[in-house]
Order: C-alpha cells, then structure tokens, then sequence
C-alpha cells in the first residue's frame, strides 16, 4: 500500500500530515545542511534550540497562551500527569499554608466522565494513600461529578457536580478518547463544562490530550493546569505539552520541608522543567522536532480557526451519516447525548450478529484502517484528528451509507 491507498482513522498514536513526515526524513538523515541527522545532535546545539524554542512560540501563537503561563514540554506520556498534576498542586496549597502549623490534607475533586479521568482518579487514590498505617493520608481525592452510572455515555449537569469549597484543585478530562464523549464547545449547551461553579481561587486542572489543538481552548486563563500527550494531534509519541500557570511552579523540595508532601520526583517537578527551558536533561527530540514541523504546517494552513472549522465539518459529516443510519436501523451510537458527542473519536456500533466484524473487514478492504473500537468499549472508532481529511470522512461516510450486514 502506498499512504494515499489508506485512511488512517487511529486512536492514537495518529497519523500525520504526509509533507511534515517527508521534511521529518530528510532532517533525520541530514537535518539542515549540517551532515548529521536531528536525532544524532545534542539537544543543547543551537539547532535543537531553535526548534523547541520555535515550537513554544508557534504554541504560544495557535491557541493564544497567555504570558504568565509556561508551555513545558516532558517526557512520561498523559498518565504521568495524573501524577505530576496532583503532586505539584498540592506542593503549592502546602506552599499556600506555608504558617498553618496544624495543615490538614485537602480534598481533591475529580471529575470522571470516562476511561481516562476515571484513571486518574486512581491515581490520585493510590498517591494519596496513607504511607503507614494510621498516618494522614497526602489528601482526600473525591469524585465531584461522574457517569458511571450511565456507562460514560452522557455528561453530567451543572447541578449534578458537588464540588467541595476548599478543593486542592478540581480535575477533569476535555475528550475521552475512548467513551468518545467531549464538552461541547457551545458554552451554553446543557453538557458544557461549568467553569463558573468552581469555587474562586480553586485551582482547574485539564486532560487536553485527544483534543488538544483541534480547536481553541474554553476559558484557557480559567485553568491552572493544561497537559496533553502529543500522539494524537500534534506528534509523535513521546512529548507531553503541559501549559501551567506561572504562580503553580512551586519548589516541591521546599513545600516537603513543611511536612504533608511527599518527595517529588525532580522530573515530575514543573517549576524545574520551566527554569531550565524543558531541558533539564535530555528531551525526546525526534517527538519535538516532528511537533515542531506540525507546528508550523498548522500555522501556514491557517491556525486554530481553520482547524476548528474543519474539524467541525468533519465531526458533521460523519455524525449526520451515522444518524441516518441509526434511523434506519443499522446503526447503534454510543454515546446518547448528542451534545455530548466527541469531535475526535467517533464511536457506534454497526446492529446485527457479526455486523462490527464484517464492517471492519469490508473498511480495511477500502482503505479505511484502524476502526476497531476500543476493547472496552467494542463496535467501531473512527478518530478524525487533525491530519484526518475532510476527503477521508466522505469516503468513510459512503461507506456506511451503502454498508448492509
Ligand atoms: N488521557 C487521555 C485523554 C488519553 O487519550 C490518553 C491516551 O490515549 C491518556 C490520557 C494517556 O496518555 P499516555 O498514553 O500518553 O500516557
């Protein structure tokens, strides 16, 4: 097959655009003129410089990130953010207590709305687990909004989130890549996020990873924390974006000489990563250098404008598509709420015995890839990322239409 043969609908990692991916080869082989590729160069030469240093400000750019946060690029995927998040926001509300001599672990509200913010919640119980028997535990993680109950096929109300005044920080995941529920963009849909209960002063903390830089970001100056692993719409596997607010780079050592904090990995440090630029040691390079062309290819298409308009095309066609097919009976969504619907991943099932089986076998014949649904979830997944056409949803969508079990 050659890649014009083939649709790559991947959950992640995701495809990219195939020009970044022919620059991306020749800078490996021989990166500008210099007789040596880019993963073969120290990451402190002015070169590799210029590339993490341009792809900050390109960031900084396409969503509009304002001066006083910091864009952190790190290593250890979305899953060690729901450690680094944790850690660090409450090394800051130690720091924040800094003379209360009778501290008391704070509760932590989590939002869990699918497979990846419920992972997280986890973590945040296992951290928080008292390190012997009968200590303090680090703090109290607490669920302030869920639908469990529904199978993580809605979104919770704003009446249905209870978040506790005096939270450490509250925590929620934007896209869950696998349930294929999003926050709707419309701020005044029913399932919208509510940025406006959470208490003042309460830090916010997002999970951007599936849908970061697929449009602009809600209330960016709301939050405290963003973080985002690259695989989907940005890069290569291998570099999480974090954007952290300035006043959250807090000197973890110093909050732990309080008492209440436990020992923070240095690499799990923001403040660190900030002082030294993300380049405290060395930095997955080939990851950013491909983000980095990623970067500048999104900007001359256009920016976040564009890419919020073609990403809501796609979202349309095949929705409408899948609609159809749910009225007429051969198709089943998962995800009932329609504003709850994701952009990026696109989940249903096709009715009938063998139906989902037949389906992916008559998609990988046409050159539509890597559909299969999650295992927990079964029935198929098609993920529009950014580098997905507009071209490829038509052709997906013709498909289902004249697709019979
Ligand atoms: N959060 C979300 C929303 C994800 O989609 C994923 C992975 O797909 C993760 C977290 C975990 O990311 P990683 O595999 O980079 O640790």
């Amino acid at each position: 097959f050659s890649r014009s043969d083939v649709h790559n609908f991947a959950a992640g990692p995701s495809p990219l655009p195939t020009p970044v991916l022919e620059e991306a080869a020749k800078g490996l082989l021989n990166y500008k003129g210099t007789g040596m590729g880019i993963c073969e160069l120290s990451h402190r030469s002015k070169e590799f410089e210029a590339i993490i240093f341009g792809a900050e400000a390109n960031l900084r750019k396409l969503l509009s990130i304002p001066d006083n946060y910091s864009v952190l690029f790190a290593q250890g995927g979305a899953t060690t953010q729901f450690s680094s998040t944790l850690l660090n926001i409450l090394a800051y509300r130690r720091m924040q207590h800094k003379a209360d001599t009778s501290y008391t672990p704070p509760p932590v509200d989590y939002v869990v709305t699918g497979t990846w913010s419920a992972k997280a919640h986890q973590e945040a119980q296992r951290l928080c687990m008292p390190p012997q028997p009968g200590a303090e535990p680090l703090a109290h993680p607490r669920i302030a909004a869920t639908t469990k109950p529904t199978k993580y096929t809605t979104l919770p109300k704003a009446d249905e989130y209870s978040f506790s005044p005096d939270a450490a920080m509250v925590y929620y995941c934007e896209n869950e890549t696998i349930n294929g529920i999003e926050y709707p963009l419309d701020q005044s849909s029913p399932c919208a996020f509510p940025y406006d209960k959470i208490p003042e002063g309460v830090p916010l903390v997002g999970d951007y990873s599936s849908s970061f830089i697929s449009r602009p970001i809600p209330h960016l100056e709301r939050h405290a924390v963003i973080h985002a692993g690259v695989q989907k719409n940005l890069g290569p596997a291998g570099v999480t974006v974090i954007i952290v607010r300035n006043d959250y780079l807090v000197d973890t050592t110093e909050a732990m000489k309080l008492g209440g904090i436990p020992p923070v990995p240095i690499q799990n440090e923001y403040k660190i990563l900030a002082d030294n630029q993300s380049l405290y040691n060395t930095p997955p390079v080939f990851a950013i250098y491909v983000s980095a062309l990623v970067l500048e290819y999104l900007l001359a298409k256009g920016g976040i404008e564009n890419l919020e308009k073609t990403n809501r095309e796609k979202a349309r066609v095949l929705y409408e598509t899948l609609e159809k097919a749910e009225a007429a009976g051969t198709v089943r969504m998962v995800v009932r709420e329609k504003d709850a619907r994701s952009w990026m991943n696109v989940v249903w099932e096709q009715v009938g015995e063998g139906a989902n089986e037949k389906f992916l076998k008559g998609a990988d014949g046409k050159g539509f890839r890597q559909l299969k649904g999650h295992r927990s979830v079964g029935g198929i997944r098609a993920s529009l990322y950014n580098a997905v056409t507009v071209e490829s949803v038509q052709g997906l969508s013709e498909y289902i239409d004249g697709f019979s079990a």
